[in-house]
């Protein structure tokens, strides 16, 4: 109501408004201010201390009873719609490790190392900024065609981004949910950023928004089925070695090379067993597991299994 009123009069004020504002759905939002809730009944303010609105809510038995606050309340012509919210513990019983890039995500499943393909992802992004680059010369010639035109683009790319994101947290969510795996990301808060020349500089900008979307979209998926989220410090994890701890230098390609048990193994998996193993408090060093032992045994197996 306030925010209807407030709006016509920004709009009135530069000579915009035709008409008086008209209230076409009758529906007021009740602030959590304007209402208590004790044992069982629900008392709304409908003129301050001197008139409220009773209702017994155990009269209402589909009202689920184990509760733990009142939300909101929406009122409208003939109803009362009332939102209660329970506070769940998320839990966990595996774990799963993701490891974020520019073209591909690297996961560690239950056990199970998973790539999923981001190229398409990334030419959407290419697409996007040869489009804005284009737009931003048309500026100098035509401004107020290239104002259109940046109205335009940004928003229709950036929604193919967020669509290709959301299908694919989506899928990943799914096995998650089925499989009861909690997930461990990597914590960005740590990450600083690096002084790279321009043709970097774009792809890190990506490459961070591909991690930040991918993290937001899948962590707000786990948490409403209940499944925990942790994050793990990313520093130096696909530079350790997971099997000795050993420091990991370059070697081929993507590859990586034990400096001390001489394992070489592709760093993105070497990372995302490191996040799991540093997330979860699962060790691999010695012969003794410290930790969770079967959990502690199955790592070992597959990191073994990954060394080439
Ligand atoms: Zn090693």
């Amino acid at each position: 109501m306030i925010g209807l009123v407030k709006g016509w009069i920004t709009l009135y004020n530069k000579g915009k408004a035709k008409e008086k504002p008209e209230i076409t759905r009758k529906t007021i939002y009740i602030k959590n201010t304007l209402f208590s809730y004790k044992n069982g009944i629900l008392k709304i303010s409908i003129e301050p201390n001197k008139r409220y609105l009773e209702i017994d809510l155990r009269n209402y038995n589909w009202i689920p009873k184990d509760f733990d606050v009142l939300g909101g309340l929406l009122m409208t012509e003939n109803e009362l719609i009332i939102t209660v919210k329970k506070k769940i513990e998320p839990k966990a019983e595996k774990w799963a490790s993701f490891d974020v890039n520019l073209t591909n995500i690297t996961a560690l499943i239950d056990g199970e190392i998973k790539r999923y393909d981001l190229r398409e992802l990334y030419h959407i992004h290419r697409v996007y900024e040869l489009k804005r680059q284009k737009i931003q010369k048309l500026s100098k010639k035509k401004p107020k065609t290239a104002k259109k035109l940046m109205q335009k683009y940004p928003s229709r790319e950036k929604n193919r981004a967020k669509d290709f994101m959301q299908k694919l947290t989506a899928k990943i969510a799914k096995e998650l949910v089925e499989k009861k795996c909690g997930a461990i990301f990597e914590d960005l808060k740590n990450i600083k950023d690096r002084v790279l020349d321009k043709s970097k500089e774009l792809n890190r900008k990506l490459s961070k928004w591909n991690a930040r979307t991918f993290q937001f979209m899948l962590e707000y998926k786990l948490l409403w089925n209940s499944l925990a989220v942790k994050y793990a410090d990313p520093k130096n994890s696909s530079k350790t070695c997971p099997l000795c701890s050993g420091s990991l230098a370059s070697y081929e390609g993507r590859f990586m090379k034990c400096k001390i048990c001489g394992c070489i193994m592709d760093r993105d998996v070497v990372a995302v067993i490191n996040l799991q193993m540093w997330g979860s408090g699962v060790t691999l060093k010695g012969d003794k597991p410290a930790f969770a032992g079967d959990a502690s045994q199955k790592l070992r197996g597959l990191t073994k299994a990954y060394v080439t």
